[in-house]
C-alpha cells in the first residue's frame, strides 16, 4: 500500500504539472509504488505494460514526462548508487572476473609510449616554459609544439600550417562551423548537415538557426549514410557551408566523403568534417576530397583528453571563436596545452604508422563477435552499414531486451559497453542516430561494442561465455 506523504507528493505534482489524475495515473503509479519496493529499481516500460496493462505511448500521454514523472513523483532515483542499479539488472558473480573495456568510441586510455613521453617531458624542469617567449627552453618548447603539428598535419596529406590546436573535438567543431558563420552575419544564409551528426554540430548550427540563419538536416538511408543526391537536391544558391561527419560515433557508419567533397568543391561550398572517430582509424584526404574543415580530438586515439586539432584548408576564411593572443595563427588565442598537444601528435603519428594491419585486426575481431553474437541471438540485428563501418566498431540490437539492464548487468562482470544512455528512465531517451534509421526501439535493445588497441578475441570470449546467461536472466525479470 502506497504511504500517504507519496500520494500527497503525487497530488502536489500533479497539481504543478496540470494534470487530471485518472484511473489510470493511478494505476500505474501503484503498480511502481509496488515494483519499486520489491526490487529497489523502478519498472521499465514494458513491465508496466505487461502488468499494469498501460501502453508505452499511454503512459507517455498521460504523464507529462511519461516514466520520469512516474519516477520523479514516487521518487524512484533515476541514476545508480554503487549497490542499487537504476534499472533491473542480473545478479551475476564471475570467479574469473576481468575488466574488459570494449567502449573505445567513448574515450580510450592514454596509450603507454603516449604515456612515458609525457612523463618524460614533464620531468624535465625546463618544460614549463611559455612557447611564445624568447628564452632557450621556450623555443625548444615551440619546436616540439610544431614537431606536433606537423605529425597531425602528415596524417592527412597537408600542410603543417593548416592545423590549428584546440581543446577537443567539440571546439575544433565549433571554430569551424561558427568561425566560418560569423563570415556571414550580415547576410546569414543556408547550412546543410545531416540528422546523424554528433552534438556539438548539432548544437552549433541549432545556435545559428536562432541568429537567422536557415539549416537543413539531410535524412540518412537505412544503412546509415548520407546519400550524396539528396545533398545536391538541397544545395541553394546562398548555401554557406556544409558539415557532414567522416565516420557516425554511435553506428562507426562511413559516409561517402569523396563524392560530398566532389559536390561542394563543385558548387564551392566550403565542407566541415567531424572525423573525430574516423581520424587515423581510416585513411582521410581532405584535399582530393576537397574539405575545407577538419575537426579531430585525442582521446578517440590514445592521446589525452581536452586536446584537438582543426583542419583549415589554405585559403579559408573563419573568424576565431577565442580572441586574445596570435598563438595558432590568431585563429585561436591562449597559451598552449603544451602537454596535450605533444600526447596528440605522438598518439597520431603511432596511430598512423599502425592503421592498416590494426584495422585488419580489427575488422577480424569485429566479424569474430558478430559471427558469435549471431549465433547466440539469431534475430539481433546490426544498425547501419557493415560494408562502410570504422573496423573497431559494432553496434546492434538485441530482439525483447532493455539495453540500460544490458549494460548494468556486464557491468558487473567488468565489462563495459555504450547504450544511448542506461539510466534514462525506461530507455525513453532513444537516440537520434538509431531512431534516424527507423529501428524499433521498444523492441530492441541497442548496444555499441567498440573495440581497441588491446582487445583480443581472448575478452570477446569472456563476453560471450556469460552473455547469454544475462540475456536469458534478464528476459525473466518480471
Ligand atoms: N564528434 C564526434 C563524432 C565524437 O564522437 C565526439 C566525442 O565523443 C566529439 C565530436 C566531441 O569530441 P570531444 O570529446 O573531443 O570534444
Amino acid at each position: 500500500m502506497m504511504d500517504n506523504l507519496t500520494r500527497a507528493t503525487i497530488h502536489l505534482m500533479a497539481r504543478r504539472t496540470n494534470t487530471q489524475l485518472s484511473e489510470t495515473h493511478w494505476r500505474v503509479l501503484e503498480y511502481a509504488y509496488a515494483y519499486y519496493k520489491q526490487n529497489r529499481v523502478g519498472p521499465l516500460y514494458r513491465n508496466i505494460e505487461r502488468h499494469a496493462n498501460v501502453a508505452r505511448n499511454i503512459l507517455n500521454q498521460i504523464f507529462p514526462r511519461g516514466l520520469y514523472s512516474v519516477y520523479g513523483w514516487l521518487n524512484i532515483p533515476i541514476h545508480s548508487s554503487d549497490d542499487i542499479p537504476c534499472k533491473p539488472a542480473v545478479n551475476i558473480r564471475v570467479e574469473d572476473y576481468q575488466e574488459v573495456f570494449l567502449d573505445h568510441n567513448a574515450t580510450t586510455y592514454l596509450r603507454k609510449e603516449v604515456r612515458v613521453a609525457l612523463h618524460d617531458f614533464l620531468d624535465d624542469q625546463n618544460s614549463f616554459a611559455n612557447p611564445s617567449s624568447s628564452s632557450t627552453s621556450a623555443q625548444k618548447i615551440y619546436r616540439l609544439i610544431e614537431q606536433s603539428r606537423r605529425r597531425v598535419a602528415r596524417c592527412l596529406g597537408v600542410n603543417s600550417q593548416e592545423i590549428v590546436f584546440t581543446s577537443g573535438g567539440s571546439e575544433s567543431i565549433n571554430l569551424a562551423i561558427k568561425g566560418s558563420a560569423l563570415n556571414y552575419l550580415s547576410c546569414p544564409g543556408h547550412i546543410i548537415t545531416s540528422v546523424t551528426e554528433h552534438s556539438a554540430v548539432l548544437a552549433s548550427v541549432s545556435f545559428l538557426e536562432k541568429l537567422g540563419f536557415n539549416v537543413t538536416y539531410l535524412p540518412v538511408d537505412t544503412d546509415g549514410r548520407v546519400n550524396p543526391q539528396r545533398l545536391i537536391e538541397e544545395i541553394r544558391p546562398n548555401t554557406q557551408l556544409v558539415a557532414i561527419m567522416a565516420a557516425n560515433n554511435e553506428i562507426g557508419v562511413i559516409n561517402p566523403l569523396a563524392e560530398i567533397g566532389a559536390i561542394c568543391r563543385n558548387a564551392g561550398i566550403p565542407l566541415m568534417v567531424d572525423a573525430v572517430q574516423a581520424f587515423a582509424k581510416i585513411p582521410l584526404y581532405p584535399r582530393a576530397w576537397g574539405i575545407s574543415f577538419l575537426a579531430l580530438s585525442g582521446h578517440k586515439l590514445y592521446g589525452p583528453k581536452g586536446i584537438g586539432a582543426l583542419y583549415i584548408a589554405d585559403g579559408q576564411s573563419l573568424m576565431p571563436l577565442i580572441h586574445g593572443g596570435e598563438q595558432e595563427g590568431g585563429r585561436r588565442a591562449g597559451t598552449e596545452n603544451v602537454l596535450g598537444i605533444l600526447g596528440l601528435g605522438l598518439a597520431a603519428k603511432l596511430a598512423q604508422r599502425e592503421m592498416l594491419v590494426e584495422s585488419e585486426r580489427l575488422t577480424r575481431l569485429r566479424n569474430y563477435l558478430l559471427q558469435r553474437l549471431q549465433a547466440i541471438e539469431p534475430d539481433l540485428i546490426v544498425n547501419g552499414s557493415l560494408l562502410h563501418r570504422l573496423p573497431n566498431n559494432l553496434n546492434v540490437g538485441f530482439p525483447g531486451i532493455d539495453s540500460g539492464s544490458l549494460l548494468l548487468s556486464l557491468d558487473r562482470i567488468g565489462i563495459a559497453v555504450s547504450v544511448g544512455s542506461a539510466c534514462h528512465a525506461g530507455g525513453d531517451e532513444t537516440s537520434h542516430v538509431i531512431r534516424a534509421l527507423g529501428i524499433d526501439t521498444d523492441h530492441y535493445g541497442i548496444v555499441r561494442f567498440s573495440l581497441g588497441l588491446q582487445t583480443t578475441e581472448s575478452d570477446l570470449n569472456y563476453l560471450l561465455r556469460y552473455l547469454p546467461k544475462i540475456l536469458s536472466d534478464l528476459r525473466n525479470i518480471k
